[in-house]
């Protein structure tokens, strides 16, 4: 007899078994979902990934109800075998259970120990542009698609067709009523739940993928920096909890893209965007966040050290008149997703005015999001979004005005806020907010051309003082 497979809740697909007879463990744990404040419906993404796996192996798995991890694997009493976890906190876990065989990685391109040498080489400068091109070259990725000059920004894409409804069956039903009553038990959740919008199976992810490829991905280039289009999802193909569930594998994704791409279904400047954020960024982050190990999380740069206020945290979009930060809350709340730029500019940017500690704010996107993952956290909102990881990846501190955001398609048009003000009770609170980040962080900023130019524009001490204190005053009261 084969040792057991466990199989963890981001390990769904079928790329993590070798064989059809493989015996699986599955776990079950409710403390994964009392320790932290889940969304809604992720909570139930992750149950209802979980249970359809165990239904579709039918005789050779096995769903274990538990505690604890620990408690499951002793009560199984067998030898068990697991795929490399995706996490530090897994993997320290793991190396403490007795006979417990930790296997290589799966769901990436890009090797460990290639990415430390290449990084080696490369002495700290690392830069996501230079690793995504030395990587197509290493794996024959678009190897002859050279990626095009950037182009100015487009409007947003109009007539996308939205990507197929998913269909809840019984395996829904059970995991929603188990979750109403965890909850009138005492395990609390933010978000709202609602039916569910994301894959569970490996099948659904593929339907959802093929649909992206023929459907949404020729209208995909151009739209990097934007903030909404007519169904919010600006023509991404909003896969990425199915990647981080395990239930689709990330190779034949991109080379599936890459043929549309030579069949000339998406144009290369498509291709490419889709490509680089799979293949470039993902595999990037999960490469930094081994490479650098746990000191990457948290560097104090930047003046922050607030903490999230209440009505960020539980996800109150009502609560706030500011149209922008409201609409992209309220879609948090409601479906535990938002597109890239919304995160950056607009909840990220919010935080990183407000001086928001990047640890909690890590946390919040990895609770709040059904893609929230904590090695794509690290570097994505500590790094990216918060610029607290001490440059390490190539990013400047994504702080932008509520002049960008409107220029971007934030819906400032009937908000209460007026984007160019930065003083006064019409004031933006992105702009106002904008202006008290720089000053507060005015040596730490010397060497950014861009927030130093922004600097050297606002040298009056007099309104310097008076945005400071205006902003203090506004501190985190929602805006
Ligand atoms: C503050 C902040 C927090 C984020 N948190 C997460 C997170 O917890 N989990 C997560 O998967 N992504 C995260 N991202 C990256 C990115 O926003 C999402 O992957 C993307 O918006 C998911 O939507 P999509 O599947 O439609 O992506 P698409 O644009 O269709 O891209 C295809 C796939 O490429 C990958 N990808 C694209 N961009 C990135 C990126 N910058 N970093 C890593 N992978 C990328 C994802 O797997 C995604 O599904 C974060 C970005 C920011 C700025």
């Amino acid at each position: 007899m084969s040792r057991w497979r466990w199989l963890l809740a981001d390990q769904l697909g079928p790329h993590f078994l070798d064989d059809d007879a493989q015996r699986v463990l599955l776990v079950e744990t409710r403390s994964l979902f009392a320790d932290r404040r889940l969304h809604r419906q992720k909570a139930h993404l992750i149950l209802s990934a979980l249970r359809h796996r165990a239904a579709e192996l039918g005789d050779r798995a096995r769903l274990v109800r538990a505690d604890t991890f620990r408690q499951a694997l002793t009560d199984l009493g067998e030898p068990v075998e697991m795929v490399h976890p995706p996490s530090r906190a897994a993997l320290a876990f793991a190396r403490t259970v007795e006979g417990l065989t930790v296997l290589p990685p799966r769901g990436f391109v890009t090797d460990r120990a290639d990415f430390a040498a290449w990084a080696d080489r490369r002495r700290g400068r690392l830069r996501m542009a230079d690793f995504y091109r030395y990587a197509r070259e290493r794996h024959g990725v678009l190897a002859d698609v050279p990626p095009p000059p950037r182009r100015p920004r487009r409007r947003p894409p109009v007539d996308v067709p939205p990507p197929p409804p998913i269909v809840e069956d019984d395996i829904d039903a059970q995991v929603r009523r188990d979750l109403d009553r965890w909850q009138v038990e005492g395990i609390r959740f933010v978000g709202r739940d609602g039916p569910r919008r994301y894959p569970a199976t490996h099948a659904e992810a593929q339907v959802r993928l093929r649909h992206f490829l023929d459907h949404r991905l020729p209208a995909y280039a151009g739209t990097e920096g934007l903030l909404g289009d007519a169904d919010g999802l600006l023509a991404q193909s909003v896969l990425s909890s199915s990647f981080n569930l395990g239930l689709l594998d990330p190779e034949p994704a991109i080379r599936a893209a890459e043929r549309a791409g030579r069949d000339g279904t998406a144009p290369p400047a498509a291709v490419h965007r889709f490509v680089r954020g799979l293949f470039g960024w993902r595999e990037f982050l999960w490469q930094l966040y081994w490479y650098f190990g746990p000191r990457f999380r948290g560097a104090g740069w930047l003046a922050a050290n607030r903490p999230l206020p209440e009505w960020f945290d539980r996800l109150d979009a009502d609560a706030v008149e500011a149209r922008c930060l409201a609409g992209v809350l309220a879609g948090v709340r409601d479906t535990g997703w938002a597109p890239q730029t919304a995160r950056l500019t607009v909840l990220g940017n919010y935080g990183l005015q407000r001086g928001w500690r990047p640890a909690e704010l890590a946390d919040w996107f990895g609770r709040s999001f059904v893609d929230g993952t904590d090695w794509i956290m690290n570097a994505t909102v500590i790094g990216m979004s918060q610029y607290a990881d001490l440059a390490r990846i190539d990013t400047d501190p994504w702080a932008f005005d509520g002049a960008h955001l409107e220029r971007a398609g934030a819906p400032c048009a009937g908000c209460r806020y007026v984007p160019k003000e930065t003083l006064g009770d019409d004031a933006c609170p992105y702009t106002g907010g904008f202006e008290a980040f720089l000053h507060r962080n005015r040596e730490r900023l010397a060497g950014d051309p861009r927030l130093a130019a922004a600097l050297a524009e606002r040298t009056d001490p007099r309104r310097r003082d008076a945005v400071l204190a205006q902003e203090e005053k506004r501190g985190d009261d929602a805006p």
